[in-house]
């Protein structure tokens, strides 16, 4: 079998561009006699590499000066703890629990404070994303928190919060470099890249330069310290160097095609195509609310337990694969990252079509 369309909520695909360009100089990267997975990270040639991708990060992303990018590790449940650990000054923080990766952040955060849901979408098993325009945030908050798309239930946020003039924190890991972002409107995100941007290992954070305290506990772990990184050009100790390498080579892809603009064009003609067979189908249902439904992660059901292994295995055997749903939502997902070309979300949509002239609803 050749390259299959993966449908997988992460790790996902990566531009095959990419992929191929890592090929050609994998052994012998630009003449140096090794790969870049065996060269010092202090080395000229790295240096070059981490300099270059932070640069490009910042001009596809448009990053102020009074940012830092950060490459960091221990995915995106590390911050889970490191954003309460470094921000909470008044231990207090305000969190928008919209599915998983938002209530386990918070559950983290109670270990070293107050944090306090300011909404939930938990009443309707996470198929929304609550109204966000007067949250009761008080006056000591530090933070408020929210994840910007909801992996497993594929709802997504298309206006931030009314933060009430407190800084916004965001898990952006699985709509990563999708869109285009106006990065002042975040006291900080982060993003495990393993989702929309680069193999797993590395994780991106932007912080507002105000924000990295150096007067934190002693107890705070050197290594758990946006000041640490920030300092060393997240060189304190080895990066993840393929990963950052990889992450590089996707910057300068997504700097070719045009941009977060030209990204977020093709992300949304490939979300209609997936959505316009969604609702004029009569078999599958999707299962968020209309308004809130995710351009990348498409959770979808046919009520049919039996019915949907069905159609997960038929699409496998057309390369339509990785579509099983997360078990707390059952049936399918469709995760239709950056990399995702829209001829894979065509062939699926024709396939549901097919599959359901095969097991037509009799009402
Ligand atoms: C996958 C995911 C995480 C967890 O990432 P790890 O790198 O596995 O720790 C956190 N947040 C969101 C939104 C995710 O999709």
């Amino acid at each position: 079998m050749g390259r299959v369309y993966n449908f997988a909520a992460g790790p996902a695909m990566l531009p095959l561009e990419v992929l191929e360009e890592a090929q050609r100089d994998l052994v012998d990267y630009k003449g140096t006699g090794m790969s870049v997975m065996e060269m010092s990270h202090r080395g000229k040639v790295f240096d070059g590499i981490i300099k270059q991708a932070e640069a490009d990060f910042r001009t596809l992303v448009g990053v102020p000066d009074n940012y830092y990018v950060l490459f960091l590790q221990g995915g995106g449940s590390q911050q889970f703890a490191e954003v309460p650990l470094n921000l909470m000054k008044n231990k207090k923080a305000g969190y928008v629990i919209t599915g998983n990766w938002a209530k386990k952040a918070w559950q983290e955060a109670q270990k070293y404070g107050d944090a306090v849901a300011l909404a939930s979408s938990a009443d309707k098993n996470f198929t929304y994303i609550p109204d966000c325009s007067d949250l009761p945030i008080t006056e000591d908050m530090d933070y408020v928190y929210i994840c910007e798309n909801n992996t497993i239930y594929g709802t997504e946020y298309f206006k931030l919060p009314n933060t009430k003039g407190k800084d916004l924190v965001a898990d952006v890991s699985s709509n990563f470099l999708s869109r285009p972002i106006d990065v002042t409107k975040y006291g900080m995100f982060f993003g495990g890249v393993q989702k929309n941007v680069g193999p797993a290992g590395c994780v991106i954070a932007v912080i507002r330069k105000d924000l990295v305290r150096t007067d934190l506990p002693e107890e705070v772990p050197t290594m758990l310290r946006y000041s640490t990184q920030a300092e060393k050009d997240s060189l304190y100790n080895t990066p993840p160097c393929w990963q950052i390498y990889i992450c590089g080579l996707v910057f300068k892809w997504l700097l070719k095609m045009g941009g977060l603009t030209e990204m977020n064009r093709r992300n949304e003609a490939k979300a209609k195509v997936f959505y316009d067979a969604l609702d004029a189908s009569s078999l599958f249902k999707g299962t968020v609310r209309k308004e809130d439904r995710s351009l990348m992660n498409a959770p979808f059901v046919t009520g049919d337990k039996d019915l949907d292994a069905e159609f997960v295995k038929e699409a496998a055997e057309q390369g339509l694969v990785s579509l099983k749903g997360h078990r707390t939502v059952g049936g399918m997902r469709a995760s239709m990252y950056n990399a995702m070309p829209i001829e894979g979300v065509e062939k699926l949509a024709a396939f549901m079509r097919e599959f359901e002239a095969k097991h037509p609803v009799l009402d």
